[in-house]
């Protein structure tokens, strides 16, 4: 199929052939037919599906006809962020030069007076972050009634955002009677309640599967100690010779800290979250652009719709919280079917994050094997399922493990447990040791000493109830007696249970490393 098969005007073919499209991707193919017929959509679509053509190609043609008044836009794109806003923004002019259609970008962080005046000129399309856009309604800047197509965009992110009540509260002052246009990445039951209340006999289209990483990215992980993520990162951007890639932290103050640290140790990065101002904002994401920026640091606010090509790798510099946002974060890569990489840097602190990750993606994530980091690597503890790994360069197809060695196992990772990334910590007696059994091996209870201070803390132990099989008991007792002390275990007389054994000890940190608590920056 090709674009001129859609239905669209050959302005607007002319705009696409400009770009340099010639194929539709799937969701284009799916949605824009519909969309010209006036159909409510229902898309579920990733970044990187072309969703944003999708939408904006048959909107150009369909606001070719009519005139906006002051203030009274025709049509109305809510999108969670700002710089997924610029994006459509962008989206519409480079489709539509061959078109006169007016439009605003209403952004926080942008001067409100200019915002105003070009909406007192009337807009044929309105692209706007709730909370600014709710702004400028109260202010009675803008009147919604004449909006006839309402696109909300990556309504799961809005979601995660707490933006709900306000998308609610703006969908309520536009009428009923209208054309909506509703996309997510990810489909779940309270965005099917949305979908249900905002669309009106919706055509359902999907693009891929929901939270399904692109098959063109190649996924590793490496399992390092907390205090060595930083050397890792400097390791893997000189190994892999990175000159386009995002890094994501989960916090603002991480990625402040991250970007002065690399700038340090001098790579060419630059820093991007939700709390600096708009205009820097910008400033930074068009130095990342333009290539004068090698690295972006990030915080989520990058995650979504942030479309730029070429970017050869996402290094997660931590574990995302939310599983979904893996699945965002790692599409920044391997876009428009390019080869990408995503490497995962966890500590074993994050073995829950990382199972709801798998879990999400229906895949383990597999190790990954670069020369460079060997030495940082924490290793797999014993009874783990046994990971697969990737090579420097990318493993099979798609990233998935090659079959064979896991072949047959469940697909439910399980990970490392904590106590394999305890430093110098002190291990303490247990008093109902005798009484456990093999099935209840005992949990250290940790002492916090000044070095594991930036450790989570130690769960106090559970009271255990005492087995009635005393068969069990006495195998665990003999079992125990015989076991080997490790030298760097104290304070466990002779029942020492196997998982124990197997915790490695850590050279003290380097001391240019900063523990990720403290605001100063190595
Ligand atoms: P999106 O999913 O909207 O973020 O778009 C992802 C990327 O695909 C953007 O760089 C678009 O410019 C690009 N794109 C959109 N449609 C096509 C197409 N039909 N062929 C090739 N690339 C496209």
């Amino acid at each position: 199929m090709t674009f001129e098969d859609l239905g669209l005007s050959p302005s607007t073919l002319k705009g696409v052939a400009d770009a340099g499209y010639t194929i539709p991707t799937p969701i284009q193919e799916q949605a824009i037919p519909l969309i010209l017929m006036g159909r409510d959509v229902l898309g579920i679509a990733q970044t990187g599906t072309g969703k944003t053509a999708g939408f904006t190609l048959p909107m150009i043609d369909i606001l070719a006809e009519g005139r906006a008044k002051a203030r009274m836009p025709r049509s109305l794109i809510i999108a969670p962020t700002r710089e997924l806003a610029a994006q459509v923004s962008d989206n519409f002019v480079k489709y539509g030069k061959y078109q006169s259609l007016s439009m605003a970008l209403l952004i926080g962080g942008e001067s409100m007076a200019e915002q105003e005046k070009v909406l007192d000129r009337g807009v044929d399309v309105l692209i706007a972050t709730p909370g600014r856009l709710l702004d400028l309604f109260e202010r009675g800047r803008i009147i919604l009634n004449d909006v006839r197509i309402l696109v909300i965009d990556e309504a799961d992110r809005m979601l995660d955002m707490g933006f709900i009540p306000d998308v609610e509260r703006i969908v309520s002052l536009i009428p009923k009677i209208r054309q909506t246009l509703f996309f997510s990445a990810t489909m779940n039951g309270e965005i099917r309640r949305l979908a249900d209340q905002f669309l009106m006999n919706a055509k359902e289209v999907q693009a891929t599967a929901p939270a399904t990483t692109a098959t063109t990215v190649t996924q590793a992980l490496i399992v390092v100690k907390p205090e060595d993520k930083r050397e890792c990162v400097r390791r893997l951007i000189r190994a892999e010779n990175l000159k386009n890639a995002f890094i994501f932290c989960n916090r603002k103050r991480d990625v402040d800290i991250l970007f002065k640290s690399l700038t340090k140790h001098g790579f060419n990065a630059v820093g991007l979250h939700g709390d600096m101002p708009q205009p820097k904002r910008m400033e930074m994401l068009a130095k990342f652009k333009s290539g004068e920026a090698e690295l972006l640091v990030c915080s989520d606010v990058a995650a979504r719709g942030l479309d730029i090509s070429a970017v050869s790798h996402v290094i997660n510099f931590d574990v995302p919280f939310n599983s979904e946002d893996y699945v965002h974060r790692i599409g920044r890569t391997g876009r428009a079917g390019m080869a990408g990489n995503a490497i995962t840097i966890a500590t074993p602190y994050d073995s829950k994050a990382l199972a709801g990750i798998e879990a999400l993606i229906k895949t383990p994530i597999p190790i990954l094997m670069e020369a460079a980091i060997e030495d940082l690597k924490v290793p797999m503890q014993s009874g783990d399922a046994p990971r697969e790994s990737r090579g420097p360069r990318g493993g099979g197809r798609s990233g998935r493990p090659e079959r064979g060695r896991g072949k047959g196992r469940s697909h439910a990772p399980r990970h490392d447990n904590a106590a394999a990334a305890i430093t110098p910590t002190e291990f303490v007696e247990q008093p109902q040791q005798a009484a456990l059994s093999p099935e209840q091996p005992a949990e250290p209870v940790l002492q916090q000493t000044p070095e594991t201070i930036s450790s989570p803390p130690a769960r106090e132990p559970r009271p255990r109830p005492e087995r009635k099989n005393s068969r069990h008991r006495d195998k665990w007792a003999r079992d125990a007696g015989r076991m080997e002390h490790p030298e760097d275990v104290i304070g466990f007389g002779s029942a020492i249970p196997a998982f124990l054994q197997v915790a490695p000890t850590f050279p003290a940190p380097e001391p240019d490393d900063l523990p990720a608590h403290t605001d100063e920056t190595n």
